[in-house]
């Protein structure tokens, strides 16, 4: 939809003013903005890079659902279909999970964020690249952010300001929006490697590995795999490390293509809404604890954010009562998901490896729950498998129970 009103009405006391600015073109940014831009308000979109989708950090690994929330074809970025994986206990134990159905893809995550963001530009919003946002105050009604550094300075006004800037989230917090309540890290580099089924992604556990969450190799482009890890912290370290542990340096077949590094906010603050403002994707700690994906809750959460932000903009209303329409509709969406992901994350990243050995050996010999979860695995919604899978797990669900009774305070957690 082509905007209605012309520049020269945007500007106002020598300032240019919107309906909502976006900060951040990533994900959740692109989508917040088409969404707000789709229901007629003045949409801007100010990003810090020049191009969008760079530098990636992102594994790539995109559930079905998360495709289907990104109203994309898949042919402008999808690299192949995964349909298994391979769960390896630190002591070598081994479920191997097949599927008839594509249950996620690989993608490129560069292609993935320039079409959002391209939606989003059709959509009618404005696109300012090479525009880094490094102020804001709250001036009245309006929220006024500063553009640029150093001397080369501007200045937008706006009737609500979403904050997609990932991670780091340096205006969110700014603005009042807390921190996630704890960040991973997490390093991957893209390599040639060998691949043992081009459709299945290799998870190994364990505290050598990568303490507190998980290693995985990812097959990409012919030949190529990314393989990563995320930890507690210095994922660098313990990326090297597993790059040279025998499983894996034997079937590195070359140096390294592409490093990324990157942090993964796990449990969204109290609140993601200030005056004006409101924070989403991972600036709002929107990811997954079960597998640190956090396109599918990202997205979901930003569609919500951009109509709201319209709706609250346009009707001259940003107070923070009003945007509380957003907090409760994007937790009602996702938050079960996200408390439930951060129990099983918090319960597993507890466990010793001699626990972990004990559950994939365990469940590797039930095929009864190994078809199950095969049948109804979902990473965007793992509630759905855990709630069929736990009543029947017998002595392994008895063995996780004692874990779980072990980290009580694990279960008060909430989002
Ligand atoms: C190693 C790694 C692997 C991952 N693998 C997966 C995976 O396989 N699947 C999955 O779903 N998720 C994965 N994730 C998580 C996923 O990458 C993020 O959840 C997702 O990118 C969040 O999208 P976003 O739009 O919230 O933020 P981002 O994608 O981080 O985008 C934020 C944007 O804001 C811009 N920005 C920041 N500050 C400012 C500012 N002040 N002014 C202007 N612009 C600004 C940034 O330049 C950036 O373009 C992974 C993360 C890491 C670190």
């Amino acid at each position: 939809m082509e905007k209605a009103i012309p520049l020269i009405d945007r500007w106002h006391h020598g300032m240019e003013q919107y309906d909502v600015a976006v900060i951040g073109a990533g994900p959740a940014g692109s989508m917040a903005a088409k969404k707000a831009a789709e229901v007629g308000a003045a949409v801007i979109i100010l990003e810090e890079h020049p191009r969008a989708g760079w530098p990636v950090q992102c594994a790539g690994l995109l559930g079905v659902r998360a495709i289907e929330e990104s109203e994309l074809p898949l042919a402008k970025f999808a690299i192949r279909p995964v349909r298994g994986a391979f769960v390896v206990s630190p002591g070598g134990f081994q479920i191997t999970f097949r599927s008839k159905e594509t249950k996620a893809w690989v993608v490129d995550r560069r292609l993935f964020d320039r079409a959002l963001l391209a939606k989003a530009a059709r959509s009618g919003a404005e696109v300012r690249m090479g525009s880094p946002v490094t102020d804001l105050v709250r001036d009245g009604r309006r929220s006024i952010l500063t553009v640029g550094r150093g001397v080369d300075l501007q200045k937008i006004e706006a009737g609500v300001v979403i904050s997609a800037e990932g991670v780091g989230a340096r205006i969110a917090r700014r603005a009042g929006i807390g921190p996630p309540r704890e960040i991973l890290s997490s390093a991957q580099v893209e390599v040639p490697f060998e691949v043992v089924d081009p459709e299945k992604v290799e998870i190994r556990l364990g505290e050598k590995v990568a303490p507190g969450f998980f290693a995985w190799s990812i097959p990409a482009q012919e030949g190529v795999a990314r393989v990563g890890l995320c930890c507690r912290e210095n994922a660098c370290e313990h990326l090297k490390s597993f790059l040279r542990s025998s499983p894996i340096r034997k079937r590195l077949k070359g140096g390294p293509l592409h490093l990324v590094v990157g942090g993964l906010p796990l449990g969204p603050p109290a609140s993601t809404v200030a005056e004006g403002f409101m924070a989403v994707g991972d600036a709002a700690g929107q990811v997954k604890p079960t597998s640190g994906g956090g396109i599918y809750p990202g997205l979901v959460s930003a569609k919500i954010a951009g109509e709201v932000a319209a709706a609250a903009a346009l009707e001259g209303d940003a107070s923070a009562a009003r945007l509380q329409e957003y907090e409760k509709r994007w937790r009602r969406a996702v938050g079960r998901e996200l408390r439930l992901g951060m129990i099983v994350h918090r319960m597993m990243a507890g466990m010793t490896d001699e626990e972990l050995d004990d559950l994939i050996r365990d469940l590797s010999k039930r095929e009864d729950l190994i078809r199950m979860i095969e049948e109804c695995g979902d990473i965007d919604r793992p509630s759905v498998v855990i709630r069929k899978v736990a009543p029947r797990m017998g002595l392994a669900g008895l063995k996780l129970a004692k874990i779980l009774l072990r980290n009580r305070q694990i279960l008060k957690y909430s989002v």
